[in-house]
């Protein structure tokens, strides 16, 4: 017993110990520009209509390979540090997006992710400084996108204040999407609450699918279009699902069978091929 306690507390301190490391090495990440950002398409389902894509955040340490966000965004969450990392992200994805003016390229609509955490130490007044930076960088309306989930959306006490927030968003031209649906309690409350303008249905709903996965998914759809609100169906790894959600009329599909998220030079290159530009 005494050797199974010790091999666990040798195994908490580990874990401690590389949690301390990663905090160190994040407050230098920004600075050393190890912090990447990856876009990973939607594709449409009207063929005529442009890819739009989600930016994930990548960490690329030269000396520890590359760190995926779910090994240190909880770790920032947890340590008031994630709102640096997606203020920091969303400057990024308007930078990308005046290099895609300045080039004469075209425009992707991009959306960029916020934590709950981030929400609820940032409080109502969140959309102001999302908007400070598209002015900043002179980012047309419709563009930018926030993605925030049903949990996010519950952090704060009152609906009210989530509502602030979203009409704040959309007096700039950001455009609101609800991350996740389908992985917690897929709350329609906050159809009927919100002007959300996007609905992302989570991987959830297309692992293990069934008859009745399948029914619910094309009745959301529905449900959603009849809302004026856009969906994205997310983690879509089969052509047999992408026949069936075109089937659907879902309007967008984000997932490994078109592509992971990738750099921004090879997403560009890929877009290129994509609409044969
Ligand atoms: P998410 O927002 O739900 O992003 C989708 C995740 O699913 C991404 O993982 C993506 O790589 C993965 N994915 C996409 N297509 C497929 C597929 O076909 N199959 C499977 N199995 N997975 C797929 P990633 O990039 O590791 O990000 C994980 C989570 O980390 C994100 O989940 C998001 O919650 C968070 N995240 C990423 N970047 C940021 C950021 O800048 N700020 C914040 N706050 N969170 C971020
Ligand atoms: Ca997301
Ligand atoms: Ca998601």
């Amino acid at each position: 017993m005494r050797n199974v306690c010790q091999f666990y507390n040798a195994e908490v301190e580990q874990k401690i110990q590389k949690e301390k490391e990663l905090l160190f090495w994040f407050d230098t990440a920004i600075q050393n520009q190890e912090l990447q950002i990856y876009l990973q398409p939607q594709v449409p389902f009207n063929k005529t209509k442009m890819i739009q894509a989600e930016a994930l955040v990548r960490w690329y340490k030269p000396e520890g390979g590359m760190i995926y966000p779910n090994d240190f965004i909880p770790l920032l969450e947890k340590n008031n540090r994630i709102d640096h990392l997606d203020m920091y992200v969303f400057e990024q994805v308007c930078k990308i997006i005046v290099s895609w003016i300045a080039n004469k390229r075209p425009i992707i609509e991009v959306s960029v992710n916020i934590s709950g955490e981030h929400l609820k130490h940032k409080g109502v007044n969140i959309w102001k400084e999302y908007c400070k930076i598209k002015e900043k960088y002179q980012i047309p309306d419709g563009v930018l996108k926030l993605e925030l989930t049903e949990n996010t959306m519950f952090e704060l006490p009152e609906l009210s204040a989530v509502r602030e927030i979203i009409n704040g968003f959309h007096s700039c031209g950001l455009k609101v999407a609800l991350d996740d649906f389908g992985f917690a309690y897929s709350s329609l409350i906050l159809l009927k609450e919100f002007d959300i303008d996007i609905l992302k249905l989570d991987r959830a709903f297309f692992i293990d699918e069934n008859k009745k996965s399948k029914k619910i998914v094309s009745n959301m759809i529905r449900l959603a279009h009849e809302l004026d609100v856009m969906v994205v169906a997310e983690g879509i790894e089969e052509q047999a699902q992408v026949k069936e959600l075109n089937g659907m009329k879902c309007d967008y599909i984000q997932g490994y069978i078109y592509s992971e998220p990738i750099p921004v030079t090879d997403f560009e290159e890929w877009v290129t091929n994509y609409h044969h530009l």
